[in-house]
């Protein structure tokens, strides 16, 4: 994982359970011609896009000088109401996994393994970032990692984690 995430779990829009988002598009290099006769694979500039739900999210090639904003047209998946959609992604609004932090801060985490790894790295003693998130563990403001702070932020976190695992 590069900073993007496979994949995004929120709030359903419907029914409020935990939801996955998934992007709508693979962008791929045009290495070998794929470009398919079903209209589901499109030249983009140096790109071969790829539609994952050619039904739901047809693609629509941004205008001149716009680039495609990812999760812009994401497809939330429901396992509890069955809804299929597609959705455009608000962050952190959006977000199964935050916590209210002191003062305006929020911490999040983009799926449950992203949600693991802060509660490994918070709950460990020598917390060292380390694994495919490790760019994000650093980003988590010091403060959040005083003995105290780390305290209440295991319990949050555990919380969350025990809350919904289906
Ligand atoms: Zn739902």
């Amino acid at each position: 994982m590069n900073g993007e995430p496979a994949y995004i779990q929120i709030h359903c829009p419907r029914c409020g359970k935990r939801a996955r988002l998934d992007e709508s598009f693979e962008f791929t290099m045009p290495q070998e011609e794929k470009i398919d006769t079903q209209g589901k694979v499109h030249r983009w500039g140096g790109w071969l896009v790829v539609e994952k739900y050619p039904n739901l999210v047809p693609w629509v090639t941004p205008g001149s000088g716009v680039s495609y904003q990812h999760w812009s047209r994401g497809v939330v998946k429901c396992p509890h109401c069955h809804l299929v959609a597609e959705k455009a992604l608000e962050w952190p609004a959006d977000a199964f996994y935050k916590w209210p932090l002191r003062g305006d801060l929020v911490l999040w985490a983009y799926n449950e393994e992203h949600a693991r790894a802060i509660l490994d790295y918070v709950g460990s003693k020598s917390r060292k970032p380390s694994g495919d998130y490790a760019a994000h563990l650093r980003k988590i403001p010091k403060e959040m990692l005083s003995a105290k702070a780390r305290e209440t932020l295991v319990k949050q976190l555990t919380a969350s984690l025990e809350e919904e695992n289906p």
